[in-house]
């Protein structure tokens, strides 16, 4: 694998950073996974629009132009082929860090340089877009106990690393989050759709979820195939009751759950609407 650091091109074994960057230190920087299908970018320009919104709402400045941004991926993609023949399917990850001081202080120091990394690895290929031969996801169901700004995909990721581990302790895929409201957020690691009565619901985007660009994509897939969606509050006692629900992320594209909490959603098994959404997210994942 070769990796890119602070403009320089290196084997990832060989890729070092100061343990005093404050990505190290405080976790202070910002990501981005983007999947790369066949050599392609998936929904390049909006994973570069989160990523420059994050680095501003940190108020972290790096020196690089979208255009930059983009050209930089698209360069580690290349690094990447394995031969003349790019690899199916991987994914650029993609680290900003306010850069390494000379101490430990929490303040923002003055005149450093952010670290920019970045490398590229293989994910699994998407599974398959029939119902019946789809695997369905058992998952969790937790109180949110995060921070007050989910919207920022901060690589202070604790929070979210604890609730995954304490699904994964249960031999679950994921736990769906809910705040004091008993209001759905997201999962640990994706955003979460359920299907009542016809119509896909979502939660709206706010500070107490990421704006996941996958979600961004079915959104305008279901649009686009004229399925009614609707971003609006979705309370657990709906959730349960769903006829489906589904987690979406850039790894996992549109997961089909079958239980929620040991509740079973449906009749267990992927459905009608996951297969229509599905197949048209296609049409829409290299166009945003
Ligand atoms: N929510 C959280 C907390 C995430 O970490 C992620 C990314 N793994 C998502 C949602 C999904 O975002 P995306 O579709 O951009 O991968």
């Amino acid at each position: 694998t070769v990796a890119f650091l602070n403009d320089q091109w290196m084997a990832l074994e060989e890729a070092k950073i100061s343990p005093l960057d404050r990505g190290f230190l405080y976790g202070d920087g910002v990501y981005e996974v983007i999947p790369v299908h066949k050599g392609q970018p998936v929904a390049l320009n909006a994973h570069v629009s989160r990523l420059t919104r994050g680095l501003s709402d940190i108020k972290l400045h790096v020196n690089k132009t979208s255009e930059e941004w983009r050209s930089l991926i698209i360069d580690v993609v290349t690094h990447n082929q394995r031969g003349d023949e790019p690899a199916d399917y991987t994914a650029i990850y993609l680290h900003v860090s306010r850069g390494a001081d000379t101490k430990r202080h929490h303040a923002f120091p003055q005149g450093i340089t952010p670290t920019v990394f970045a490398f590229s690895f293989d994910i699994p290929p998407p599974p398959p877009k029939q119902r019946e031969n789809v695997n369905c996801l058992q998952v969790g169901l937790s109180e949110d106990k995060r921070w007050k700004r989910c919207h920022i995909k901060s690589t202070s990721l604790l929070g979210n690393v604890l609730h995954y581990q304490a699904a994964a302790e249960q031999g679950l895929a994921e736990t769906i989050l809910y705040n004091e409201h008993r209001q759905v957020t997201e999962a640990s690691s994706c955003n979460v759709f359920a299907v009542i009565a016809g119509i896909v619901v979502t939660p709206p985007l706010d500070l107490q979820l990421l704006p996941g660009i996958t979600r961004l994509c079915v959104i305008q897939a279901l649009k686009s195939a004229h399925i009614p969606v609707e971003e609006r509050v979705l309370t657990v006692e709906e959730l349960l009751r769903s006829d489906e629900v589904w987690l979406t992320s850039s790894t996992k594209e549109i997961a089909p759950v079958s239980q929620v909490d040991g509740h079973l959603i449906g009749d267990g098994r992927a459905g009608e609407y996951w297969e229509r959404a599905i197949n048209a997210l296609d049409n829409v994942k290299f166009t945003l």
